[in-house]
């Protein structure tokens, strides 16, 4: 195994953090049949498991955006979460 999982608060908190951001993932897309990008409205954008390396760099990546940013005080709820794909989050620079 080349990447061991260190069970640290910061390790916790990303886990946790990926967790939700799928679930609401999961939950858009049975909600609207399928994803699109909140901003370009590229779609339909694909779910990757977190350790599915063929969503690495995948332009068709749905991700969940920010928008409130956590920097900034914003929550994990979802309501403060949008659908965005790769490019665009990237472009957004981290949330
Ligand atoms: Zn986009």
């Amino acid at each position: 195994m080349a990447l061991a999982w260190r069970d640290t608060p910061r390790n916790r908190e990303r886990w946790q953090q990926l967790q939700n951001n799928t679930a609401f993932l999961q939950n858009e897309e049975a909600r609207k049949g399928s994803l699109q990008c909140h901003y370009c409205d590229k779609g339909p954008l694909k779910i990757y498991s977190w350790n599915d390396f063929r969503g690495v760099n995948a332009p068709d990546k749905a991700t969940a955006d920010h928008v409130m940013a956590r920097a900034r005080g914003g929550s994990d709820a979802w309501d403060n979460l949008v659908v965005c794909c790769t490019p665009c989050n990237a472009r957004k620079g981290s949330s």
